[in-house]
């Protein structure tokens, strides 16, 4: 930004920049009802603040989505401080629990990543289960956006993270909002993509929207933990590379083909999947030995339905 701004002119600063932003992109339409992705985090109750209080100049609806992963002594807190921000703002929460869907806890799906030799890290199963809920409760409560609480730092970490590792359709897939579409998934939107970690710290320090300073145990497990040092620290030595490399990743995704409309359906659970069977159903067939033989049985039946079919 390059400025010095007082705290009444930073609020309205950030604010301006996030409003104009979503019209500019026009995230959010008139009559849109808005589920916001809420972790208790400082970035998902600035999104849940904001947009409420946008919501009348929208014109749109908003309510809060929750997940609770299970993890003991960090989800408990992050939730208490957003139920308090909610009652503030006479917000409905909506919490889905990882229990209630899979069976398991985080905590509890852990252990048995340990028990496999952790060859697949805890973030890439919390984020795959947390995705599929979000995606669900928001459809099934009538939602026709669901806006996380991306900001700035997060995307460029996640593009850096799906550039070494050669990922391109997680660089496609992560803009300011979803370009795939297709029956039963939400559209995604990122109303704080244009704003910096830093900046909405401050936000949240001035406005007293309050968050504890707990972090998951399983953030040592990230690949992301020390790819945010990196970047933090070259940040440091050469201002604005941040926006540099989000600059880059906008190019890219403009260099790539859009996606075919249209998700299929998972063959097991039947939700919205790129694949014949989703990630979660697989993640949660590699955790859970009933399930693997649920998914075994369901896609045994598939086959000789369709080679019957191919029979006729
Ligand atoms: Fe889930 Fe990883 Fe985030 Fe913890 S750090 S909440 S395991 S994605």
């Amino acid at each position: 930004m390059g400025e010095y701004l007082c705290r009444e002119h930073f609020i309205e600063y950030f604010e301006r920049r996030v409003y104009e932003t979503i019209r500019h992109f026009q995230l959010i339409e008139e009559g849109d009802r808005v589920a916001v992705a809420v972790s208790g985090g400082k970035d998902s109750l600035t999104t849940l603040y904001l947009l409420t209080k946008f919501s009348k100049e929208l014109k749109s609806e908003v309510f809060g989505v929750a997940v609770d992963e299970g993890i003991a002594g960090y989800r408990e807190y992050k939730l208490q401080a957003l139920s308090k921000l909610a009652n503030d703002l006479g917000v409905k929460i909506f919490i889905g629990r990882f229990k209630d869907y899979f069976d398991m806890t985080l905590d509890e799906a852990v252990e048995r990543l340990r028990g496999k030799g952790m060859k697949i890290k805890p973030c890439s199963v919390c984020g795959v289960f947390r995705r599929f809920i979000m995606n669900k409760m928001a459809r099934e409560l009538g939602a026709t956006k669901l806006a996380t609480g991306h900001n700035l730092d997060d995307e460029v970490q996640v593009f850096v993270m799906n550039a070494l590792k050669a990922h391109i359709e997680g660089v496609e897939r992560e803009g300011i909002n979803s370009r795939t579409t297709g029956e039963g998934l939400v559209p995604r939107i990122k109303p704080l993509y244009l704003i910096t970690e830093k900046e909405v710290l401050t936000y949240t320090l001035l406005k007293g929207i309050h968050t504890p300073f707990v972090e998951c145990p399983y953030i040592v497990y990230a690949l992301r933990h020390p790819i945010r040092h990196w970047i933090n620290h070259v940040e440091d030595e050469t201002p604005s590379f941040k926006y540099k490399v989000l600059a880059l990743k906008e190019l890219t995704r403009k260099l790539l083909p859009k996606p075919l409309e249209g998700a299929q359906r998972c063959l097991v659970c039947g939700e919205p999947s790129s694949r014949p069977v989703c990630k979660a159903c697989l993640f949660r067939a590699y955790l859970d030995k009933d399930f693997e033989q649920r998914l075994i049985q369901k896609i045994s039946l598939y086959e000789a339905s369709t080679r019957l079919k191919s029979d006729f």
